[in-house]
């Protein structure tokens, strides 16, 4: 065999074997593992990006043996992963970042989120929206992108309630500027934090609610006249409750008490063990159920990295430390979050008690039941193959691997 026909066999033999596994990925398949709702061994069929059918099965192979599966995770609040701000203004947000941060997310299971950008000049929310909605059309992220969070600029000014934004763009509602991000977002803005108290509050949440964009209270100081009004216009969540709060609060009259007596009002909260106490999140969750509770990440891009001194936007030195914490190192306070919610779940049973089923039902089924993401959520036939398969030792929920439409599109290397 001639030098040349020898390398011809080879590209065919590679083109072949290319073929059969990028076949292999679409085809149908099975995947087994315990269920997470009882753990008792499941098989799940999945063909052509969806569940096909799912049955219980005698046994595990030893390979499956302690590993679960539970639908993809779902978090409504992501700045930014593995060194990507999605509201970054340096220059401009690329395709390529937002497939950095998407395939960081996989690795944690996560397989649905909302990038989100928080206060800031219009001008870059409006180009940022606009790179956001090219990109979450590529077919290469499969669906993972279903719309955007938008947190602020409606927020309130008042320090401690305003957290870590930008109070120069901290403004009043305006029905006209909102309309020209939406449409810059491609009508893809899911979701918008909101403060109840600033004037004109109610109007934009009337207004919101009419084009059916999830309105969530945040990082305000409302009374409980204003946040049942709220609800009644139609309010749905609040963002990070127990965050974006000041510190010295009236143990009466605050926002925290008629937030969690609403019964009409969900609330998402922060659970990577730095952000809120044990006991409230036991509260928190008591108050609302396993049912109306949403555990979400606020993550930001030093999510992913290795642990060291990093610059924030504005040029301030901040330390990521090897348990996730980010914090301004001379102050020791906290800077923003750095892990995604797979962490999360395996907190809130810990601190909780409670079982698997309600935790992936907080950090996955919620989110797509308040967002109207009827295509996932669940482990049910006909919905999206979006799954992860994982081990959960001593509350550590470690992913091993995670499917998106039914594509592998993470292993870990063990
Ligand atoms: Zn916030």
């Amino acid at each position: 065999m001639s030098y040349f026909s020898e390398k011809l066999n080879r590209v065919v033999l590679l083109s072949l074997f290319c073929f059969f596994v990028a076949g292999s990925l679409y085809a149908q398949q099975k995947i087994e593992g315990l269920s997470y709702i009882d753990g008792k061994p499941i098989s799940v069929e999945i063909k052509d990006g969806k569940i096909t059918r799912i049955e219980s099965v005698d046994g595990l192979t030893p390979e499956n043996k302690n590993k679960y599966i539970a639908p993809g995770l779902i978090d409504n609040q992501v700045n930014g992963f593995k060194g990507v701000t999605f509201g970054f203004g340096g220059g401009d947000l690329t395709l390529e970042d937002v497939t950095t941060a998407t395939k960081a997310l996989w690795e944690r299971g996560v397989t649905t989120y909302f990038p989100t950008l928080v206060t800031s000049d219009h001008k870059l929310l409006l180009k940022n929206f606009s790179i956001l909605a090219k990109a979450k059309e590529d077919k290469a992220l499969l669906g993972s992108i279903p719309g955007f969070h938008l947190e602020g600029p409606y927020i309130s000014s008042i320090d401690g309630f305003r957290g870590a934004h930008a109070l120069k763009y901290v403004k009043e509602p305006d029905w006209e500027e909102f309309m020209e991000l939406y449409e810059a977002s491609n009508e893809n803005i899911l979701t918008v934090t909101v403060a109840p108290e600033i004037e004109g509050a109610m109007d934009f949440i009337k207004k919101c609610n009419n084009k059916g964009i999830v309105v969530s209270l945040g990082h305000h100081n409302g009374n409980a006249q204003q946040i049942n009004e709220a609800v009644e216009n139609g309010a749905k969540t609040c963002t990070h409750l127990g965050n974006g709060c000041a510190n010295m609060i009236n143990r009466h009259d605050n926002p925290l008490w008629p937030q969690l007596a609403n019964e009409n009002l969900m609330i998402s909260i922060i659970c990577d063990g730095f952000h809120l106490r044990p006991e409230e999140i036991k509260v928190f969750t008591r108050a609302k159920g396993y049912d109306k509770t949403i555990i979400t990440s606020d993550v930001t891009k030093f999510a992913g990295l290795e642990p060291g001194i990093y610059k924030n936007m504005i040029g301030d030195d901040l330390e990521l430390t090897a348990d996730g914490i980010v914090q301004y190192p001379a102050q020791k306070v906290l800077a923003g979050s750095a892990s995604a919610i797979n962490k999360g779940v395996g907190h809130v049973m810990k601190v909780t008690g409670c079982s698997l089923a309600d935790a992936i039902k907080m950090a996955s089924t919620n989110s797509a039941k308040l967002y109207g993401l009827t295509d996932r959520g669940t482990l049910g036939v006909g919905k999206r193959a979006d799954l992860v398969v994982f081990t959960l030792d001593d509350y550590k929920m470690d992913v091993k691997r995670t499917y998106v439409k039914g594509k592998l599109v993470y292993s870990s290397p063990e």
